[in-house]
């Protein structure tokens, strides 16, 4: 039961992403690769005193890596870049981890799953690794290999 409702989650994500297209006037910017699976990523951001005040991505891939950045932009939207890094530390657990914590997740918590499919674990991460270089290092290039 529990399975079906996070299956309908990513299915929608990854039909209808929210938050897709470029981001006029955004300044922070990274792009993100996974070659395992042919997933892009290209996040952008609209940072103002250390709030992310919009956020969107473009980018193709399976419904996993495509779901995963439509929810995380969903999250996002006006956290301060301070929650974003937690929010990528807590996301990163969550599909690494064997007992990760799911409070406070909301819908990302159907990412749960995916840690026991290593190759996907690449899909789910992809857009989080291309908001830490968006982050950190704006205008880089990141690789899940
Ligand atoms: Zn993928």
């Amino acid at each position: 039961m529990i399975n079906e409702l996070y299956q309908e989650i990513i299915l929608d994500h990854s039909k209808r992403p929210r938050n897709f297209g470029r981001l006029e006037g955004a300044n922070r910017q990274a792009r993100g690769h996974n070659p395992l699976c042919g997933d892009r990523c290209t996040l952008f951001l609209k940072e103002r005193d250390g709030r992310i005040e919009e956020i969107r991505f473009e980018g193709s891939g399976c419904a996993i890596s495509t779901s995963s950045a439509s929810l995380m932009t969903e999250a996002l939207k006006g956290k301060t870049v301070a929650e974003a890094e937690q929010l990528l530390k807590r996301f990163l657990d969550l599909v690494t981890k064997d007992q990760p914590l799911t409070e406070d997740l909301g819908k990302l918590a159907v990412f749960a799953g995916v840690r026991e499919f290593p190759a996907r674990v690449k899909c789910a991460t992809l857009a989080w690794h291309t908001l830490r270089a968006a982050l950190r290092d704006p205008g880089a290039v990141v690789s899940t290999e």
